[in-house]
């Protein structure tokens, strides 16, 4: 396994010989700097696995080297053990509030430096392995849910256009149309996945944020909402759930982009029904004003979220149980809404109990009257 690398800055020259005696004789590679300047210009030539650097140094002191240190992404997460010479509490209160991830004060027993070390390494380590497995864990489930979500659809294009090809003249006309609606079924999905692949490009690159300062016209919710909820009437009725739409009286008009309110209220009202799993239950849907906003509540009685769950809920890619809800989808219909939400100035919360089902309340600010 290749040496851990120190960084050491110290304008001691004596302290900074002994620290790197030391280091290197347990088996560290050390590199040396005198002062904040130096250590950045060897900070661009090679990453170390710790810094250890003294406050009071010539041309670039301990807390100017760490400002920039950490405020570059290169090495803000690089492990930070500053050295003192006094016990000073401000010193030590001032390098915590900046971050700095431990203290020795001078003079100290090089034993102790060497614990030190030991520690920050191994909980970096730690640290870093940990990130790393969520990472793996992460995109090996993105892998698993894109090609399925190619491969489903185009099995289905692929076996009805097989069999319409193969056997023309033995299909009748009720076997075509079935034939066909499994092509339809399928492309639909595929033109839905696009169709979500493209809105998270239209929010990173600034495409719907446009949309929002050219075409943002003042209009209604309430009525946006009732004809989300009629165009998913049919998919919850097929499920046996009921989409109840309560408007309250009298409201403000809000400034929208109306394609971008259908897909919010649209992805969380799909949510809802989807993940409602029982027949016969409820899906309420209230637009009211809250003081100075106008909020959409999107109610389900359906499995719910658990806590942990729910801080990552609007994340792209995300996806609860999958295997076990035989979802479909890519997870990103909550980050697209919660995007779009954000550019009309609003938010989406959620509220949400497992078991019982939640609650997706998206807000719209309202002007304060002039
Ligand atoms: P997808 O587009 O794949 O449905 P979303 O971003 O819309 O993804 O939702 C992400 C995940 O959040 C879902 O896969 C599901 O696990 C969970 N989720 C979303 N809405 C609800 C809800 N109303 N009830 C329970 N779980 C939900």
């Amino acid at each position: 396994m290749a040496k851990p690398i120190i960084l050491l800055v110290e304008d001691d020259l004596a302290l900074l010989n002994g620290m790197c005696d030391t280091l290197d004789m347990v088996g560290y590679r050390t590199v040396t700097a005198t002062n904040g300047r130096e250590a950045l210009a060897s900070l661009r030539e090679m990453r170390p696995d710790l810094i250890i650097s003294d406050i009071m140094m010539p041309e670039m002191d301990g807390y100017d080297f760490h400002q920039a240190v950490s405020s570059d992404s290169d090495t803000a997460t690089i492990p930070f053990i500053f050295l003192t010479a006094k016990s000073d509490q401000a010193d030590v209160r001032k390098g915590l509030r900046d971050g700095v991830d431990a203290y020795l004060i001078k003079p100290f027993d090089l034993e102790d430096l060497l614990i030190h070390v030991e520690n920050k390494l191994r909980r970096f380590a730690t640290i870093r392995q940990e990130a790393l497995t969520q990472l793996d864990e992460l995109q090996q489930q993105i892998i698993t849910m894109f090609s399925h979500e190619l491969r489903t659809p185009l099995t289905y294009i692929q076996g009805y256009t097989d069999l319409l090809a193969g056997q023309p003249e033995v299909s009748g006309r009720d076997e075509i149309a079935t034939f066909l609606e499994g092509i339809q079924v399928g492309s639909s999905r595929l033109n839905r996945l696009v169709e979500n692949l493209l809105a998270l490009v239209q929010l990173d690159t600034g495409v719907f944020r446009q949309e929002y300062d050219h075409f943002a016209v003042q209009d209604d919710v309430g009525r946006l909402v009732r004809l989300a909820a009629n165009h998913l009437a049919p998919t919850a009725a097929n499920k046996g759930v009921t989409i109840d739409v309560r408007v309250a009286e009298d409201l403000p008009p809000v400034s929208v982009v109306s394609t971008h309110i259908n897909q919010v209220i649209s992805n969380l009202l799909d949510n809802a029904i989807k993940f409602s799993r029982r027949p016969g239950a409820k899906v309420l849907v209230r637009v009211y004003q809250k003081e100075s906003r106008l909020v959409v509540d999107v109610i389900d009685e359906g499995i719910g979220i658990a806590p942990y769950d729910a801080r990552h809920i609007f994340d792209r890619f995300r996806q609860v149980n999958r295997a076990k809800h035989e979802q479909a989808g890519l997870g990103v219909g909550l980050a697209i809404a919660r995007g779009l939400m954000q550019i009309h100035g609003g938010d989406i919360e959620l509220v949400s109990k497992p078991g019982e089902g939640s609650k997706f309340a998206a807000w719209f600010p309202l002007d304060s009257p002039s």
